[in-house]
């Protein structure tokens, strides 16, 4: 089997955020089958709720790595949920505040609507904090189904001024 190219965001709005994403990138290093892992520089955004953008909150630090693995998608998502738990990550709250938030946002080209992994992820293609560091780290980079993603990207901030 061919590795696949995984894209993972990550995102960390509570206590030492900086470290929890060097963490989190040091682990997905060390997981099984899985190789060059290539993270962009991380940013800072404001804490996105269900009712959409909130500054009240902590505000977030986002990155994108981008992985070589022969995991399958499930086996990843659960790598990365596992990641997440030894972070201490709070999950009483859907959008709520967490220590550490890794989402798989598209694996090679694969599509998928189980609700236990949406492929690629549904929001993506409206989160400037996944397409923006995505372009930073893969400038041709394609979202599956969406297009480009700097593309994407110069779109959104287009219409947010
Ligand atoms: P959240 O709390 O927003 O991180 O959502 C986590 C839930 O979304 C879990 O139950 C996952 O199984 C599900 N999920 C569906 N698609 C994805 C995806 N592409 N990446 C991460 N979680 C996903």
């Amino acid at each position: 089997m061919t590795p696949a190219r995984a894209v993972v965001a990550l995102g960390a709005n509570l206590g030492d955020t900086r470290a929890a994403l060097d963490e989190a990138v040091r682990e997905l290093r060390a997981l099984p089958l899985t190789s060059k892992v290539v993270c962009s520089t991380p940013i800072a955004s404001v804490a996105v709720t269900l009712d959409g953008p909130d500054p009240s909150k902590p505000g977030y630090l986002n990155a994108v790595a981008l992985v070589e693995t022969r995991l399958a998608p499930s086996i990843l998502l659960e790598a990365l949920h596992a990641i997440e738990e030894r972070h201490g990550r709070v999950r009483r709250e859907r959008w709520g505040d967490r220590t550490l938030d890794l989402d798989l946002i598209a694996y090679g080209d694969v599509t998928s609507d189980d609700p236990r992994l949406t492929l690629p992820h549904p929001r993506a293609h409206e989160r400037d904090f996944v397409l923006a560091p995505w372009a930073e780290v893969d400038p041709d980079a394609i979202l599956p189904g969406r297009g480009r993603v700097a593309r994407l990207r110069d779109e959104l901030a287009a219409g947010a001024s």
